[in-house]
């Protein structure tokens, strides 16, 4: 990790593993993998599990939803007096570990909005899928190679998913439409779960000291009859367009919270500050990462006459390679010439999706994916092809829906 700790470690409860930490990573933050402790929880208290249908929800809510200090202690309170549990041993123990899984400890600290050890156990998951103890190197070598391409594979798909679908966009705020471009599939639909919130929250402006502006953030909510407000501060610095919330998930996950999301919309900001998009969770942050290295999978998803174009361009590419290592100042020419050719090959990759995003405004199929989730699917790029008439054999998709006019005009309001 290049002397780099990590920003947070998770483990289950093992004493020696937090101990080890504490003085290998004394700058890491430890964290304790929920999964697990809900895990001992349901051994521990099976008797209140069985008895109280409602205790697993309670229970997962305190963990989860409180987002300061005082909102944590209330609930952990109600949950002890709610099921009669202010004597168990248990949880007396588990209370005194609340800085390690309580999500309201772990709000000022990134995790990419993890909460367990899921990250190594979905690895070893994995590696138990391809390989076995006994196996003799020959084997293992081949095992490797399908374990690698099978995780390409996968990460093809997700990004093929990416950049081929359109988001359903329900609210008329730009920055909905400038998410929805900047964000993987994945985290776009995270983003819209915090803009659907914002109806449910009101800005109240605090004060103002010449430097920085200080908001409330207010929603009532109901609970067992009795209506309470819960409030979130926000600092808003205009000088440099900073914002900073009292909840602190930005920090945490790298995304901004609906109260973050309301004072920008109040604002009438149209476009949000570049900084509260990470890169991390970009479409094209891994794009050309690996390409060199991953060309059985992309030869494997070229059509024929895609195929041919491969083929003529590797020919070319390998006469040029071979020339180019004849001696010191052909290959430093070469070299100088291949990247050159490369960055107008780039520039002009980007000019041409610039042109295919205004054109995906207009044009638009309705599509449904695997998960069952309504998207658009993006027409795709119809180019001439050498040797062909000016007509064009439909695909079964395009025939489908080639009657079909769909507006891709946004709707709604947040
Ligand atoms: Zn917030």
């Amino acid at each position: 990790m290049e002397a780099k700790e990590p920003e947070t470690v998770f483990t289950d409860q093992a004493q020696a593993i937090a101990t080890a930490i504490s003085e290998v990573l004394p700058n890491s933050h430890h964290r304790l993998c929920l999964w697990h402790i809900f895990q001992n929880a349901a051994k521990r208290l099976s008797q209140v599990f069985n008895e109280f249908k409602t205790f697993s929800k309670d229970f997962k809510k305190c963990v989860y939803y409180p987002e300061t200090v005082e909102e944590f202690e209330l609930e952990w309170q109600a949950l002890l007096d709610d099921y009669g549990l202010g004597e168990n041993t248990w949880l007396e123990g588990l209370y005194k570990l609340r800085e390690k899984w309580a999500q309201v400890y772990a709000r000022s600290h990134f995790c990419a909005g993890m909460t367990t050890s899921q990250r190594s156990e979905s690895i070893n998951k994995f590696l138990k899928k391809f390989f076995k103890r006994k196996l003799i190197l020959r084997e293992f070598v081949v095992q490797y190679d399908k374990a690698i391409a099978d995780r390409r594979e996968k990460k093809r798909l997700v990004e093929t998913a990416t950049m081929q679908t359109k988001r359903n966009l329900f609210c008329a705020w730009n920055v909905e439409y400038e998410a929805s471009k900047f964000y993987t599939r994945k985290i776009f639909h995270y983003f819209q779960d915090e803009l659907k919130k914002l109806v449910d929250w009101r800005l109240e402006f605090e004060n103002d000291d010449g430097k920085t502006r200080k908001y409330k953030v207010v929603k009532l909510v109901t609970r067992n009859l009795e209506t309470r407000e819960i409030k979130r501060s926000v600092i808003y610095i205009p000088s440099t367009q900073s914002v900073s919330c009292s909840c602190r998930k930005f920090e945490f996950d790298g995304i901004l919270c609906a109260h973050a999301l309301k004072l920008f919309r109040e604002l009438e900001f149209s476009s949000l500050p570049s900084k509260y998009y990470l890169k991390r969770w970009s479409n094209d942050v891994t794009y050309g990462l690996d390409f060199d290295i991953d060309m059985e999978a992309l030869k494997s998803n070229l059509d024929s006459s895609s195929m041919v174009q491969y083929s003529e361009l590797s020919h070319i590419a390998q006469r040029i390679i071979v020339k180019g290592t004849r001696n010191d100042q052909s290959y430093t020419f070469v070299k100088s010439e291949l990247l050159k050719l490369e960055e107008k090959v780039e520039s002009r990759k980007n000019s041409e999706q610039r042109h295919a995003g205004t054109n995906d405004d207009i044009k638009s199929h309705n599509h449904e994916n695997d998960d069952g989730e309504n998207m658009r699917l993006c027409d795709p790029k119809i180019q001439k092809s050498v040797g062909r008439g000016k007509g064009r054999m439909k695909n079964a998709l395009e025939a489908k829906h080639s009657n079909k006019k769909v507006s891709s005009k946004r709707k709604g309001t947040c």
